[in-house]
């Protein structure tokens, strides 16, 4: 019996690949109503990434450089087949997880961060800096600057800041420096606190701190999530996974993540829809689910909206709850986002992707059973893909029919156990 299927170092993929030159239309352009937002996107991020945000180049060179520093950190990570929640389900699908969680941050963001750090250097940037909720996003951020010798600066949620220490340890441990959003570090956060010395902070605030800071300071502000080139990035999953699959034998009949911002689950499932956007016909189920406390996935409207709260970044079209809008206090904080990346919310549009979103209480029963069956702790926010797995096994059970599902693993939860013992109440 095989449970674990690795690949070589030596056969890690060396493109990334591009969605957009494959998409069923074009991708709607940003808007920059303000007349400000392009010119400080030209300034403030790595140039290279502005121009793979806009590349219609199928598959794109990922440098030796960048390659080097996966090697390091972990990749390529395994696929790992669920065998004991199979028989848990009824026995009537297989289950196969591309496990991101096995690199050395725990989580998918590592893929896009040493890619983004890597192009600050080529533009000789001073610093990055970026934005950090819970803190995955930062501690990679902070482990890609260290890879290249790159001083790192990451403005952190203030309740989070205080709240969630291990990460903002770990950030600290790769050598960046942390602050608390709204902080008196940055111009834009002095003028937040003395109208409201205890204001929580949100992402939207800690971007404008990253950003501005960067723009002030000739550094270079790096994005995670929801934009083309950080699923570009990403991608280095998908393409993994492919190999993989096709050297177990096996297609999968649906490809299933959660959705933050979209990059993890995009960058899984995207080598696998471009073959079959190409070829016109789409076999396979595409399904991605999100926190029914933020519910973009099943109640957003399909609209131009700002990514940030400080209106910095161009509008963008995308299923959205509103970017003003203040979600309860989840404890899956990588799925806090308001709105869907913009190719995800094309393809969702167009029925290509379908969408679903669960309560905490709903994925973290679910996330108690895999931990306890399968071995292994998903992180908060990977446990929000389990119930789908629940329906596609009743499904195929009342059909009669075997399936095969490819699961984006995004990220363990060793760091979240505190969350996990607030909501699951252990004493
Ligand atoms: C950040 C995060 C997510 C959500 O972000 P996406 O951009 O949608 O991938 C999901 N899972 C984990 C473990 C995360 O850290």
């Amino acid at each position: 019996m095989i449970l674990r299927y690795d690949l070589s170092q030596d056969e890690i993929p060396t493109n990334w690949y591009n969605i957009l030159p494959d998409l069923p239309e074009p991708l709607p352009q940003p808007q920059d109503p303000t007349g400000k937002s392009f010119g400080v996107l030209k300034q403030a991020l790595p140039s290279k990434d502005l121009e793979n945000e806009f590349s219609t180049q199928r598959y794109i060179k990922i440098p030796d450089e960048v390659i080097e520093r996966y090697l390091q950190v972990g990749r390529p990570t395994p696929i790992i087949r669920a065998k004991k929640l199979e028989e848990y389900l009824g026995g009537y699908i297989k289950i196969y997880m591309k496990m991101e969680s096995h690199t050395y941050t725990g989580s998918h963001k590592i893929n896009s961060a040493i890619p983004h750090v890597y192009y600050a250097t080529l533009d000789n940037a001073k610093f990055v800096s970026t934005e950090t909720g819970a803190g995955q996003w930062g501690s990679a951020v902070a482990l890609a600057s260290a890879l290249f010798k790159m001083k790192a600066y990451v403005f952190m949620v203030r309740t989070s800041y205080f709240a969630k220490p291990y990460r903002k340890y770990m950030i600290e441990m790769y050598g960046a420096e942390i602050h608390p959003s709204p902080s008196d570090f940055t111009e834009y956060g002095k003028k937040i606190l003395e109208k409201d010395p205890n204001n929580p902070g949100s992402l939207g605030i800690a971007i404008t701190d990253a950003i501005t800071y960067a723009l002030n300071n000739g550094g270079k502000y790096l994005v995670g999530s929801v934009v083309n080139s950080d699923i570009l990035y990403k991608t280095i999953a998908g393409q993994e996974a492919k190999i993989q699959m096709e050297k177990i034998g096996e297609d999968p009949d649906y490809i299933i993540g959660v959705v933050g911002g979209g990059s993890n689950y995009a960058a899984l499932a995207y080598p696998f829809l471009g073959d079959e956007l190409r070829s016109g016909k789409i076999r396979r189920k595409y399904i991605a689910s999100g926190s029914l406390e933020v519910p973009k996935m099943t109640k957003g409207v399909y609209r131009y909206d700002y990514p940030d709260t400080g209106k910095v970044l161009p509008m963008l079209k995308m299923y959205t709850i509103g970017y003003d809008f203040i979600p309860p206090a989840v404890y899956a904080g990588g799925l806090r986002y308001h709105a869907v990346a913009p190719s995800l919310s094309l393809l969702m549009n167009k029925g290509i992707v379908e969408s679903r979103d669960y309560s905490q209480e709903e994925a973290f029963k679910w996330a108690r059973i895999f931990s306890e069956i399968e071995g292994w702790i998903p992180a908060p926010e990977t446990s929000h893909a389990l119930p789908i797995l629940k329906e596609i096994a009743d499904n195929a059970k009342k059909e009669g029919e075997e399936k095969t599902v490819l699961v984006s693993f995004s990220g363990h939860g060793l760091l979240d156990l505190g969350n996990y013992a607030d909501v699951l109440g252990f004493k």
